[in-house]
Formats: structure tokens, C-alpha cells, sequence
């Protein structure tokens, strides 16, 4: 009996993601994806198409912005001083920074305006209120080890 996909076991996977008629991102030219299943590794969308799936099959999926990285939230964005930032630091809008909160998580922002003295920074993700449409291929599937599923991640 062939497997297909289903909880704790490692998918390989390569993809095409293409959001407003435009190819984002491809494995074609580089290393498939691997993760665990059912842990939450992939957005909920992509993660619920794949059950049942067996090693060669290949699928479409539209994703809508629910089961991906959410809405897009106006609140998100924030106005910064450009001298609360070091010299270093590029500030041209289109620049992605990650930032550091005040309980020492990573917040990755992008500039969206800059202006003589302050930032526009923009917290959503980059794909947060899009409809993604995936082309996906399952290339391999294997049990995770414990210590995997321990770690929560692929060795
Ligand atoms: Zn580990």
C-alpha cells in the first residue's frame, strides 16, 4: 500500500507559489522544502491540502489569506525616529529589518515610507492579506525520527 501524507511524517515537497499572476517563489531550480506534518511548520492551507496526498502527486491548491498569513492589518504599521536606529542601518523604503521587541523577539518589518526624520515601518508579512495559488508535488515521505518530533523540526 502506497503511504500519503498524514501527522509526524516528514514531506518532501516542491513547489511553485504564485500570488497575483506573478511566480514568487520555485524549488525547481533548487532543494525541495521538507517539514513535519500536522505540527503547524506550513500555513494551515497548505498543510490541510497535502492529507491524503501520495509520493508523485501533484495538485493545484488556491489558498485564501485565512489559512495563510492572515489579513492585511492597517495597525501594523508604526512611525519610527530614524535616529532610534544605528548608522548602519539601511532605512530606504522597500528594505526588510528585523527588529528586536521589547520581550526580545524578532520582528521582521519592511520600510514602506521614509521621511526627513521618521520611518513608516510595515509588520505584516509581505504575503498577509493574499491569495496564494500553490502547484505542489509530494517527492518523498518518510516517518520522523522521536527525536524529530521531539525538536518539532527536520534533522
Ligand atoms: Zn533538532
Amino acid at each position: 500500500m502506497n503511504k500519503t501524507v498524514q501527522d509526524n511524517l516528514v514531506v518532501t515537497l516542491d513547489y511553485k507559489l504564485i500570488v497575483e499572476d506573478e511566480m514568487l517563489e520555485s524549488t525547481e531550480d533548487g532543494e525541495p522544502i521538507l517539514f513535519i506534518q500536522g505540527i503547524g511548520q506550513i500555513i494551515p492551507g497548505l498543510e490541510n491540502a497535502l492529507y491524503g496526498m501520495e509520493v508523485g502527486d501533484q495538485k493545484t491548491i488556491v489558498i485564501q489569506p485565512e489559512d495563510a498569513y492572515g489579513d492585511y492589518d492597517p495597525e501594523s504599521l508604526q512611525e519610527a525616529k530614524k535616529e532610534e536606529f544605528s548608522e548602519e542601518v539601511p532605512l530606504d523604503v522597500g528594505t526588510f529589518l528585523d527588529l528586536e521587541d521589547d520581550e526580545g523577539d524578532i520582528l521582521s518589518a519592511q520600510v514602506i515610507a521614509a521621511e526627513e526624520d521618521t520611518v513608516t515601518l510595515d509588520f505584516n508579512h509581505p504575503l498577509a492579506g493574499k491569495t496564494l495559488t500553490f502547484e505542489i508535488t509530494v517527492s518523498d515521505l518518510r516517518t520522523a525520527s522521536e527525536e524529530e518530533l521531539d525538536h518539532g523540526h527536520v534533522h
